[in-house]
């Protein structure tokens, strides 16, 4: 009730206009003192004798203006409240003075009052109106008066006026300072709130200086437009975007239909469109700029709102992608090289899960991609790998380093094949290892070529291992004699030219003695053809055994040797001829229980002093046994002409 009361009395304020409020304030006093005043006035009236009913009536009538002019003045209608309550105050004044029949100086101090209210309300003008009204008011009543027109005045007061008016006093007083207290707490209230006004239109005039530091800071171009286009505001870059593209400058109020290309229009009207029936449209670009280089823009168009939710036009924000463009063009040649490449490739996380692996590796292994992403490479792993190849493997690669190898894989279908690999960390910008990648080839065909190829060396070599010990057999063969194992005339021919071509250089002699078993035929006739292979077996070790490491002993015909003696004189030579002859007869081979013996007959030759050519010296040593032969055998000759 009293918060109703204390509203009802308390003027209305009017935030950011002090001189409304003022003159609210002053109407407040005036109307609150107003009303007090007359409702004191009627009681006093009533109670008072003789007071006329007219008299009651405008007194009712003035409390109900003032009333009016409460209500008027709390719903801050304050000129019509200034009008009403200057007319009728004017009008009761006169309209009292003319009741009560005279026209005397207390009247006419009202209408002073009402010159100062009306001052203070309409200044000047107020005074001028004020002055003339009251003055022909005054004039009007005097006039009147002398006329005989007003009633004869009574002014007689009674006791209980005077006490009604002595009450009317303290009350009045003690509204008047409830009024003034009252009205200094609103006004309190008002500087609070104004205050708090203030507090929030700085904030929000920080806001904005912060939108505006945001606006013109981004890289970003921003343009808002009106629901037909037309632009409301834009920022730095949007401007110079408009620059680059049109040559041309951008204001608010022009149409953004102008800021597009002709190519774009269609498309521009149809995004916008949409745009302000509330989607979010994203559009890709690209603009040749002014300086001729191909730039690609993406555009956002959003619906811009109001505070109170409706549509206010279209915020067109236009980012330059074209880095983002040519990294993505780039990202995609990579890629299809990568998803293309005719090696597998493996991209695992650092705990080795598998991330990625491309078209090939899903070829090779026959997992699918959904089946190897999220699982481990060693899914493929067998133990036909070498050991310790995975380990090696792990130590390089999280030491940051590139590892190749070979491994021998299961396909999924349970097959093997060969991998060759190359696995090395990814590494980003800051250095961190992020990921592995594997670049992996089949070289299974390769691999089997190799072991093929393997084999076949192998049987190769072990081939020409026999063909080599063939050779060698059949080089001895060619050189050797098969029954004695001595060297053959062949051997003989190619050595002694050999050496008789050495002994020229180094100037020493080589002897040649030339042996013959005698009757040797008999041997066979008598014993068979074998008991003369084992003789002639025994005549070679006793040759082998008579020779000197740098002699050669050779079988020469059916049962005739031959030594070559190298650097041994014809002297020499002889006496070794004659210890031959005597170690052969005492040569015995037991042959089937019986013993077989023979001679040898010897013919020595030597270089140079007999010829100076292998084949004089041989003829000359054969010449020399058939000397031995023809002089009673079991002898050795040496050659002399
Ligand atoms: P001479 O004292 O004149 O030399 O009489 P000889 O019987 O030994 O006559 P000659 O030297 O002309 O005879 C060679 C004989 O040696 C002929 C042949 O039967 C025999 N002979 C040759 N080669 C072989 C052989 O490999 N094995 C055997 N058992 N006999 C051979
Ligand atoms: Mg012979
Ligand atoms: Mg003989």
């Amino acid at each position: 009730m009293k918060a109703r009361i204390t509203r009802w009395l308390t003027p209305p304020i009017f935030f950011g206009d002090e001189a409304k409020t003022r003159r609210a304030i002053l109407l407040n006093m005036i109307i609150n003192g107003i009303i007090i005043y007359l409702l004191l006035l009627a009681v006093s009236n009533v109670l008072g004798r003789k007071t006329p009913s007219s008299v009651i009536l405008v007194d009712i009538l003035a409390i109900f203006t003032a009333l009016l002019s409460r209500y008027w003045l709390q719903r801050g209608n304050l000129r019509r409240v200034e009008v009403v309550l200057s007319i009728l105050g004017f009008f009761w004044i006169t309209l009292a003075s003319a009741t009560l029949g005279t026209i005397r100086t207390p009247t006419t101090s009202l209408y002073l009052f009402m010159v100062i209210l009306f001052g203070l309300l309409f200044e000047i003008r107020g005074i001028l109106i004020s002055t003339i009204a009251g003055s022909l008011s005054v004039l009007g009543l005097i006039l009147a008066e002398n006329a005989g027109l007003l009633p004869p005045p009574d002014y007689t007061v009674t006791l209980t006026q005077w006490l009604t008016y002595t009450g009317m006093f303290g009350i009045t007083g003690s509204l008047v300072l409830f009024t003034l207290q009252t009205t200094r707490k609103a006004l309190e209230r008002a500087e609070k709130e104004i205050e708090e006004r203030m507090r929030v239109e700085r904030a929000l005039k920080n806001s904005q200086v912060r939108l505006l530091a945001l606006m013109e800071s981004t890289q970003q171009s921003f343009v808002l437009m009106d629901t037909a286009a037309n632009i409301l505001s834009f920022n730095r870059v949007a401007a110079q975007n408009a620059r680059a593209v049109f040559d041309r400058e951008m204001h608010e109020g022009d149409s953004m239909l102008t800021f597009v290309l002709d190519r774009d229009i269609a498309q521009f009207n149809d995004d916008f469109n949409r745009s302000l029936q509330g989607e979010i449209i994203t559009v890709e670009k690209s603009f040749v700029l002014a300086v001729g280089i191909e730039h690609w823009f993406s555009f956002i168009y959003s619906p811009a709102h109001t505070e109170n939710g409706n549509i206010l036009g279209v915020c067109f924000n236009t980012i330059d992608v074209t880095e983002n463009k040519q990294a993505e063009q780039a990202l995609r040649k990579l890629s299809r090289a990568v998803e293309q490449s005719p090696s597998s490739i493996v991209i695992t996380d650092l705990d080795g899960i598998i991330e990625y692996v491309n078209p090939r590796f899903t070829q090779v292994t026959g997992y699918s991609f959904q089946e190897s992403v999220g699982q481990n490479p060693r899914i493929l792993k067998t133990d036909r790998t070498p050991l310790g190849t995975h380990r090696q493997l792990w130590d390089t690669i999280t030491a940051g380093k590139e590892w190749h190898g070979e491994f021998v894989n299961r396909r999924k279908d349970g097959s093997y094949y060969y991998e060759a690999a190359t696995i090395s960390p990814i590494i980003d910008p800051k250095g961190v290892t992020t990921h592995y990648l594997a670049v992996k080839e089949d070289i299974t065909e390769r691999k089997h070529v190799e072991e093929a190829l393997k084999t076949v060396n192998e049987q190769l070599t072990l081939r020409v291992m026999e063909v080599e010990k063939l050779q060698a057999d059949l080089r001895k063969q060619a050189l050797h004699d098969p029954l004695t194992g001595l060297y053959n005339r062949r051997y003989l021919n190619e050595t002694l030219i050999r050496e008789i071509a050495r002994s020229e250089r180094e100037n020493h002699h080589v002897s040649l003695i030339i042996s013959d078993i005698d009757h040797f035929k008999k041997i066979n006739d008598t014993y068979g053809h074998h008991a003369g292979d084992k003789f002639l077996v025994e005549i070679a070790q006793l040759m082998r055994r008579c020779a000197r490491e740098s002699d050669f002993t050779c079988r020469y015909g059916g049962e005739e040797f031959l030594l070559v003696l190298p650097g041994i004189t014809a002297a020499a030579a002889e006496r070794r001829a004659e210890e031959i002859r005597q170690e052969c007869a005492q040569i015995c081979v037991h042959y089937e229980g019986r013993d077989i013996r023979a001679t040898m007959s010897f013919g020595v030759a030597t270089y140079p002093i007999h010829g100076r050519e292998a084949e004089e010296i041989i003829m000359k040593a054969d010449k020399a046994l058939y000397t031995s032969k023809s002089t009673g055998r079991n002898r050795v000759t040496t050659w002399s002409e």
